[in-house]
């Protein structure tokens, strides 16, 4: 069949069998269909959606597209997702405190996307960390020291890659069936065996509706089913930024803080139940006994231990982590609750003091960001400091007021996880 036909076929919400969606997305990937040909299709798909079955097809051309990692010399393996936060720098935490408790982390992760930020710019704060690990190099650490974090190793999903690319670009990325084949098309590649992701729900995530938030944990959950893969997902709220650090080097630093087991709050607390889900899955005890473990491995300074290791494998030199020099207070205008600090805004924020790319191809300035110096709900003067800005670039302090909101009344605590889905 022809590929303008199969395009045609969609936009009547007709089924797709798993030979016309594998011609169809393999002519856009090697230039046969183009990019209104491949709009009108993808457009098609966020009206009608697809079925379980088309999505799982989907998945399996996505992952065919690439090179798949095999790790099974290593036995169980875990990885993690986020799909994108602001101030989410649980990863940096996560990975080292599971691997401190005797299991293995195999981690491929991205670059900043729109507003959120990427786990690789972070990492390449810390001067000379080495994100680009081949096969070989990858596999070897995570048999010598238990972790491993890369961009990537060959190439994983290019059909998802380029796809996703059009997406961003043509207001087609809210699909929950294209959201699941692409997020598990990478995991599945990737090669772990049980996975945890976290689902964002929020102003400031993909998501917004917990009930999306839900069938796309239902969809991710059954694709792994079908390559024997354990999934769980963990359902987060995302409308106030996790961490109170948002930028590169000042996220690692927060990381560093957290894995000195000091610095309470909601992210502390995330990483602290992300790490012992996984611990759990990887050791088939259970969740109150993993706690424990993980608990232990943050008071004993092994979860640190194990995040400087990790630096030094990938030749990092975890004592010059950047930092820009000139930080910018900016003061409350009014006295009052403070009810409102937006992940979403904020995130953009960010990114126009340099800490992501607001055009593909911008240089990021790793030491850029904000440092929230206020919580939801703490009173504060007029004229106290509500955060910090760490940029090189000129800024409007009067911008940045609209992220917060300052109020007569306190609101009513907002949840960090909703709802963990298995
Ligand atoms: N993250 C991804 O990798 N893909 C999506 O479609 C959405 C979030
Ligand atoms: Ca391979």
């Amino acid at each position: 069949m022809d590929n303008m036909e199969i395009i045609n076929k969609k936009e009547r919400n007709e089924y797709l069998s798993y030979d016309e969606l594998n011609q169809v997305f393999n002519g856009y990937l090697n230039g046969d269909v183009n990019d209104v040909d491949m709009t009108r299709l993808l457009r098609s798909i966020c009206q009608y959606g697809l079925s379980e079955e088309e999505t799982y097809n989907l998945t399996d051309i996505f992952i065919k597209s690439g090179d798949t990692l095999d790790l099974s010399t290593l036995g169980i393996v875990v990885d993690k997702h986020s799909t994108g936060g602001v101030g989410d720098t649980v990863t940096l935490v996560v990975a080292p405190l599971v691997a401190s408790c005797g299991v293995k982390v195999a981690k491929m992760s991205g670059r900043a996307l729109g507003h959120t930020g990427g786990t690789i710019d972070k990492l390449e704060s810390i001067k000379g960390f080495n994100v680009s690990l081949t096969e070989r190099e990858f596999i070897d650490q995570i048999k010598r020291i238990n972790i491993a974090i890369t961009s990537q190793t060959g190439e994983v999903a290019p059909m998802d890659k380029k796809v996703y690319a059009l997406r961003n670009v043509t207001n087609t990325t809210m699909s929950i069936p294209l959201i699941a084949s692409s997020i598990m098309s990478k995991k599945i590649a990737c090669g772990a065996n049980k996975i945890l992701i976290d689902v964002k729900v929020g102003d400031g995530a993909l998501l917004s509706n917990i009930n999306d938030a839900r069938e796309l944990s239902r969809l991710m959950i059954n694709i792994g089913k079908k390559y024997n893969r354990e999934i769980k997902c963990i359902l987060t709220d995302m409308s106030t930024p996790l961490g109170k650090s948002i930028g590169n080097g000042l996220e690692v630093k927060e990381a560093i803080e957290i894995l000195s087991n000091k610095n309470e709050g909601r992210l502390k607390t995330l990483s602290i139940e992300m790490a012992s889900l996984l611990v759990s899955m990887a050791l088939t005890i259970n969740l109150n006994d993993a706690r424990k473990l993980v608990k232990e491995k943050l008071i004993s300074g092994d979860a640190l231990n194990k995040f400087k290791e990790l630096i030094s494998s990938q030749h990092g030199d975890f004592n010059s982590i950047a930092i820009d020099s000139t930080m910018i207070p900016v003061k409350a205008e009014k006295s009052g609750y403070l009810v409102k600090i937006d992940a979403l805004a904020l995130g953009k924020l960010s990114n126009k003091l340099g800490a992501g790319r607001i055009e593909k191809d911008d240089q990021i300035d790793y030491g850029s960001g904000i440092v929230l110096n206020k919580n939801i709900n703490d009173y504060v003067n007029k004229g106290d400091i509500i955060c910090y800005l760490y940029t090189k670039k000129e800024v409007i302090v009067s911008d940045i007021l609209p992220c917060f909101e300052i109020n007569d009344n306190k609101i009513k605590e907002i949840p960090l996880i909703y709802e963990i889905i298995e």
